[in-house]
């Protein structure tokens, strides 16, 4: 065992982040480190007057610096300047990440730390490429489309990647143009809040990006019921996004992306390279443990394969091992909290109750720390709970089907429609069903993003309103104008 970091000793921000400062607040909310069970620094909860502070010291920041005004290449160069600061604290970002959240500290680093600087980089390059549109009008007047950014933008998210989510969120909000109060899960708190002490130390205005700390009910109603917020970007569960909307539908109505929770199928043809579609399958529920919103958590596979790939996969969860999160060699993560861990054994538990069969897992690892074994569950039907809740676990449902129509009738969820994977070697099938998937996302003889940056990510039905990355997410942060002039 090697420890990259000593989870004791690692001294964490655990305040505020307004108008460039960290700001005191009585510290009441608990924080836990899901590897061992052992209590981190608490966090103070914003009411509604801290979280006017922020929106009033990202109005300030706006107006005295003339952030969404100011030449665009200035934009670009300031958070080109903040993603290379990313990239050299990535060591300490990355202990920050792990030592709350699920993610093994070598991950967060290689992986979540250096994609975000880059993708944040990917948004500044549109910042100076915005044109208006000239529009044909009568001969006495002059017509034009312009666009803007909103001004304060509420952003909000959950614990799963903490550093990615602030940078899909900051990212495009910040290189269109705009201001941003954020609020990250109150479970993980502290990489976010470094990302904001990294943006002042680039050189970003102080009160561009306020990271207020607390929790959904009293520190996010706050945001999302702000009347000087323009506009809200959420990423978490399908029930909070309903809950923001029913709050923005009180307190005034305003635009907002949400990027919310899936149950996302994987198609696998007799004819599938069987290896690739193991290899990728497991690592589609088993990374993150599953806690990801586009886990593959339910497999439907050809009949006349299905022992195979059932025995490929078992083969492969057996494999993953737990590891703290902040040893060096950890892969595996833990499940973030002991109730979540209760969550997805009680569907387990309900699954077979109901007459399913666990082919493998079912159950936590005997060590400290809130690890769950990868499970694959047999058996179950249309109506079963492991096939219809989002169970964000490392937990994959196993179903077998005899025709495409019959999988692509299984794949396609009543709920959820966030991604689809689809394993077969037959290309015109293969282009059928992308159209098939009612899906944002359609993963062929592949499962999982790469560095592809350019393409949106969101979901249909109850998986979402609206994209992150891509140009849509950029876009999504602007509001056009039209201007029509008598001449
Ligand atoms: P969650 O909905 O419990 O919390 C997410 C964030 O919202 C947290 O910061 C929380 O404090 C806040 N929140 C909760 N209730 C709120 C309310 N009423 N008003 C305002 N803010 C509120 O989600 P979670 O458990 O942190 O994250 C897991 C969920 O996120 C899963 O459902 C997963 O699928 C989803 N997710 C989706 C995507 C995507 O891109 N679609 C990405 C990551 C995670």
């Amino acid at each position: 065992m090697t420890l990259a970091f000593n989870p004791s000793s690692l001294s964490v921000p655990a305040r505020h982040h307004i108008g460039g400062q960290y700001v005191e607040g009585e510290l009441e909310i608990p924080v836990t480190a899901p590897s061992s069970g052992d209590a981190l620094q608490p966090i103070p909860r914003a009411d509604a007057a801290m979280v006017d502070r922020a929106v009033q010291s990202a109005r300030t920041a706006l107006k005295t610096s003339g952030w969404g005004q100011a030449a665009p290449r200035e934009r670009l160069r300031a958070l080109c300047r903040w993603a290379d600061l990313i990239e050299q604290e990535a060591v300490r970002l990355a202990q920050l990440e792990a030592v709350c959240s699920a993610r093994p500290v070598a991950q967060a680093k290689a992986g979540d730390i250096a994609i975000s600087a880059e993708q944040i980089r990917f948004f500044a390059e549109f910042a100076d490429k915005e044109g208006g549109d000239l529009v044909p009008v009568a001969a006495h007047q002059f017509g034009c489309i312009a666009s803007e950014p909103y001004g304060v933008i509420g952003a909000i998210t959950p614990w799963n990647f903490p550093v990615s989510m602030a940078a899909w969120k900051l990212g495009p909000a910040l290189a269109a143009g705009n201001a941003v109060v954020l609020k990250p899960s109150e479970m993980t708190p502290y990489s976010t809040l470094y990302m904001a002490e990294l943006a002042v130390r680039a050189g970003l205005p102080a009160g561009l990006v306020n990271v207020v700390l607390g929790d959904g009910p009293v520190t996010g109603s706050a945001i999302t019921g702000h009347p000087d917020i323009a506009k809200i970007s959420f990423t978490g569960s399908t029930r909070a996004g309903g809950q923001i909307m029913e709050n923005i539908a009180r307190t005034g109505i305003k635009p907002m992306t949400l990027e919310l929770g899936g149950k996302s199928p994987v198609v696998v043809f007799a004819d599938a390279d069987l290896d690739l579609a193991a290899d990728c399958i497991d690592r589609g529920i088993t990374a993150n443990a599953g806690q990801v919103c586009v886990a593959g958590s339910r497999l439907i596979v050809a009949r006349e394969i299905a022992e195979d790939l059932a025995a490929r996969l078992i083969e492969r969860f057996a494999r993953h091992q737990p590891r703290a999160t902040w040893e060096e060699e950890a892969g595996f993560s833990p499940i973030i909290s002991e109730n979540q861990l209760a969550r997805i054994d009680g569907i387990v538990r309900a699954a077979t109750d109901k007459g399913a069969e666990i082919l493998c897992g079912g159950e936590r690892f005997a060590r400290p720390g809130s690890f769950y074994r990868p499970t694959l569950i047999a058996g179950a039907d249309a109506e079963n709970p492991a096939i219809r809740e989002e169970i964000f676990g490392p937990v994959a449902t196993f179903q077998t089907f005899e025709t495409e129509e019959e999988a692509m009738a299984l794949a396609n969820h009543p709920t959820y429609g966030l991604c689809s994977g689809l394993f077969t070697r037959d290309l015109s099938r293969a282009l059928r069903l992308a159209r098939a998937f009612e899906a944002g996302t359609v993963w062929v003889n592949r499962y999982g993003r790469s560095r592809d940056h350019i393409l949106p990510t969101g979901g249909w039905k109850s998986s979402g309103l609206g994209k992150d990355l891509g140009r849509e997410a950029y876009n999504a942060n602007r509001r056009t104008k039209s201007v029509l002039i008598d001449l």
